[in-house]
């Protein structure tokens, strides 16, 4: 179900060039209609068979999937196994992992109120989660002076409501 909006504000007005004389070959079209649209969309989205990962991160619980033959750990959680394609299991993991490499961003789109909140620069940092086979990319809260390769970090959760499930959580440098 999805449903949209649009609202649009009409102003008009004549743009005259300083140049523009007697002699303008465009004088039929200086009046111009400006509009400002303004555009506003909702729809459902179902997370399907990766829904667990985003309830258990709201239980401030870090969920990954193994797969039942190869053994091999997906974080994020796949329902698939990528290299034998059988289906693959939940498995609970500690949340604590390596930072395997980082970029420090000054600019992000703004694609939601998660992301506006932020004060940039932000760190988009790839974690090999223990336990994990793969990488985990999501935003590292730290001083970018601090971070660097192969420290410690932790899932960290949200506490407040976020407008997306996949800002539930976030790193943070590891306590321990
Ligand atoms: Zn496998």
């Amino acid at each position: 179900m999805s449903s949209a909006s649009v609202e649009s504000v009409i102003e008009q007005k004549t743009v005259q060039p300083a140049w523009a004389g007697t002699d303008d070959p465009w004088e039929a079209f200086r009046q111009v209609e400006i509009i400002t649209l303004e555009l506003t969309q909702q729809y459902r989205h179902s997370l399907g068979k990766y829904s667990r990962f985003f309830i258990e991160l709201a239980n401030k619980q870090f969920y990954g999937t193994r797969c039942s033959n190869c053994e091999r750990v997906y974080t994020p959680p796949r329902p698939l196994c990528p290299d034998c394609l059988h289906i693959t299991g939940w498995t609970r993991l500690p949340g604590t992992g390596a930072l395997m490499t980082y970029a420090v961003m000054h600019f992000a789109s703004e694609v939601n109120d998660d992301v506006r909140r932020m004060s940039m620069p932000i760190i988009l940092a790839y974690v090999l989660l223990d336990g994990s086979s793969t990488l985990f990319p999501h935003l590292l809260k730290a001083d970018p002076q601090a971070v660097h390769t192969g420290m410690r970090v932790q899932v960290a959760y949200a506490d407040a409501p976020v407008q997306h499930p996949i800002h539930l959580m976030h790193f943070v440098a590891s306590e321990a």
